[in-house]
């Protein structure tokens, strides 16, 4: 598969000086959506490069959300980024509840309250699918910035796939595990029995 490159026009970069850390910001327009990468460290590698695809989460990101692991795993992948010295986050835009959009997720959030479905059930029983995050902007932004292959910070087999589906070799799957709490644990559990998530940490916890 051949992605597009993409145009002067639709990609910025600038320097960007964070609580952790100076990191360059590299911000991209990619069919419709605005996505940014952080590279962290001097003279990025393009081979086995750690990186995370971070899926848009904002109850979980800005808000603290205990309801998912999303603003952890951004937190944890930014401090192990910058741990190693070297690394890129992708964060993706338009992936907000798995790609149904903000609305749609919180409209997921009360059936999930009220009757008890899970993070799946809560979508199909809205007619919405499960898992339709697109990944071929990552793909993209990742050739842009000359990565041929990664360690992927994901727990999640399809992201994978769908990186070596477009030709970015992941070399090594590194964990993200979050510690599971008692709002999250139910989601984790779904995401780890119905989507196939490696989640060991969760073993032997107890569904609310
Ligand atoms: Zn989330």
């Amino acid at each position: 598969m051949h992605e597009q490159a993409f145009r002067q026009d639709d990609v910025a970069e600038s320097e960007l000086v964070t609580r952790r850390g100076t990191f360059r910001a590299v911000a991209f327009r990619a069919d419709g959506f605005e996505h940014m990468a952080l590279v962290f460290g001097a003279a990025p590698p393009r081979e086995d490069v750690l990186v995370r695809v971070h899926s848009e989460c904002m109850t979980g990101d800005i808000f603290g959300a205990m309801r998912c692991e999303c603003g952890e795993q951004l937190d944890s992948a930014l401090d192990a980024i910058v741990r190693e010295g070297g690394g890129i986050l992708v964060y993706l835009r338009g992936h907000e509840g798995r790609g149904i959009g903000l609305v749609a997720k919180v409209r997921t959030h009360v059936l999930q309250d009220e009757q008890g479905l899970d993070t799946l059930d809560s979508a199909t029983t809205l007619g919405l699918p499960v898992d339709i995050r697109d990944y071929s902007p990552a793909v993209r932004i990742l050739k842009h910035l000359r990565v041929r292959s990664v360690r992927l910070m994901s727990n999640n087999p399809d992201k994978i796939s769908a990186l070596e589906s477009s030709g970015i070799r992941v070399t090594e799957r590194v964990p993200l595990l979050m510690a599971p709490n008692d709002h999250n644990i139910g989601y984790l559990t779904a995401k780890r029995d119905r989507l196939g998530h490696d989640l060991p940490q969760i073993e032997g916890c107890v569904t609310r």
